[in-house]
């Protein structure tokens, strides 16, 4: 079969791989000096991909070649020092060097006969985040694609675990004819919580809303009776102000409720790893279930989340269909902590990644999108931009006059190439919001950015 063997060539004389690297290589070199966005033109020329289903095989290096002379200059620069968008991390160069070595592997990491490499390593990180985010020692690790995965794989756990003290089995029987349980989160919680809710057939129409702050913390005095049918959803990093709620007495009348709580801390939850900043995440240790994504504030690679539950039956249950599986064995089956069975091998990139910075790396690391967003404030301010927010994390939020005039800056900043935030709503004024979440992020960086933010304004007046 000529293609086999045309394949069999590929590994044998890694020309082509060498050649997938030397790109690897030329990007890294343009792009952190490049536009942050791809320009019009580049996006133009995405249009070369428009063709039919290909009838016979390509020489294998121009399918390379195209990818990266189309492809390359098509993707947004975000492993770079000037992309403040979403909550979107960058990359550790230890942990992008890790995943190429571990792409070649090609794990699949179901269980630990597919990968004992990635079951260690999936042992050695949940431990060692157990450590360094002070969770209970019980705790157990499901490495999942998101927090967005990883806050269902929580609240199934909250909801086997609740309706388990009840005598009925939500596996088996589902949630027909079920006794009702509860689910409160704050006003300001993550939309990914309402879609886990609405994924496990608890109905977003039946979640009991609490109050929040001006910056969007829960006001644990209006916290409505707990109960033990209760899910209670907190969360550590607000996704436009970076507050956090206050967990430590929420947590406690939880606890005292015997109700379920799951901390969302997609990005904040890593204030616990920082000497400067884990006053912040006091109390998290007091929950049951926590999210977390290393590709948001660790900077591992795409894609990177963590489920964290101090219940490891109700995990477990609660991610199985049947109980078929449940043999513990002296090894780890990374599937029985997640909903995927195939999946590839992130803990890796997760471990690469913690070991290269270890505890105080971490903490650095932390500290330094918080000092960098803060840099932000003040130098916004500076020009008599308003900053709506008490910056006490890595965002910044910036507010306009109408939706017209955020929307012209917003264009005017992601056209200028120099940098790129997006526009939102915060308590209901149009606002910009700056996520400072790159290890690459420099003062030059904040500086020429709040010029760019300068210049916009600038040229927009009339
Ligand atoms: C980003 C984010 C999510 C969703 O996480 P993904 O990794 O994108 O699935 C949930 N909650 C908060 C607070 C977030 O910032």
């Amino acid at each position: 079969m000529a293609i086999q063997h045309d394949m069999f060539e590929q590994f044998k004389n890694k020309a082509l791989l060498r050649k997938a690297h030397n790109y690897a290589e030329d990007y890294l070199n343009k792009a952190l000096a490049r536009n942050v966005f791809p320009t019009k033109e580049a996006i133009a020329n995405l249009a070369q991909f428009d063709e039919d289903l290909p009838e016979q095989p390509a020489a294998a290096k121009d399918v390379i070649k195209q990818l990266h002379q189309l492809g390359s200059p098509a993707t947004v620069t975000q492993i770079g020092g000037r992309y403040f968008g979403m909550v979107n991390g960058g990359i550790i160069p230890t942990a992008l060097a890790a995943k190429f070595l571990v792409d070649v592997w090609d794990q699949n990491t179901p269980l630990y006969v597919t990968s004992p490499i990635n079951a260690k390593l999936e042992s050695i990180c949940e431990k060692w985040l157990i450590d360094l985010l002070d969770l209970p020692q019980e705790t157990v690790a499901g490495f999942v694609s998101g927090s967005t995965m990883a806050i269902v794989c929580g609240l199934a756990a909250g909801r086997y675990r609740l309706y388990e003290r009840m005598g009925w089995d939500i596996n088996k029987k589902g949630l027909r004819n079920a006794p009702e349980i509860r689910i409160i989160m704050g006003e300001e919680a993550h939309s990914a919580v309402k879609k886990a809710v609405s994924l496990l057939g608890l109905g977003t129409d039946n979640i009991e809303y609490v109050p929040v702050d001006n910056q969007g913390r829960m006001l644990a005095d209006q916290l409505p009776e707990l109960d033990d049918k209760t899910l209670l959803v907190l969360q550590a990093g607000n996704v436009s102000s970076g507050a956090f709620d206050p967990f430590e007495e929420i947590c406690e009348k939880a606890q005292a409720a015997n109700a379920w709580v799951h901390i969302d801390g997609a990005f904040g939850l890593w204030a616990a790893a920082s000497t400067t900043h884990q006053h912040l995440c006091k109390g998290i240790g007091k929950a049951n279930s926590w999210s977390v994504d290393g590709h948001k504030t660790l900077n591992t690679p795409y894609d990177s989340g963590l489920v964290l539950c101090n219940d490891s039956e109700a995990l477990v249950m609660a991610l199985q269909a049947t109980a078929a599986y449940l043999l513990y064995g002296e090894h780890r089956d990374g599937m029985m902590f997640t909903p995927e069975m195939s999946k590839r091998a992130r803990a890796i990139e997760l471990w690469a990644t913690l070991k290269y910075l270890g505890r105080s790396g971490v903490s650095d690391l932390v500290k330094g999108l918080c000092d960098r967003a803060l840099q932000f404030k003040e130098e916004l301010e500076d020009a008599d931009f308003e900053v709506m927010n008490e910056v006490v994390f890595n965002q910044v939020i910036v507010p306009f006059e109408t939706i017209e005039i955020r929307d012209k800056m917003v264009q005017h900043l992601q056209d200028s190439g120099v940098c790129w935030c997006g526009g939102s709503t915060w308590k209901g004024r149009p606002v910009i919001r700056i996520s400072v979440c790159s290890w690459a992020t420099t003062k030059q960086d904040v500086t020429v950015s709040v010029e760019a933010f300068m210049t916009a304004r600038e040229e927009l007046s009339p």
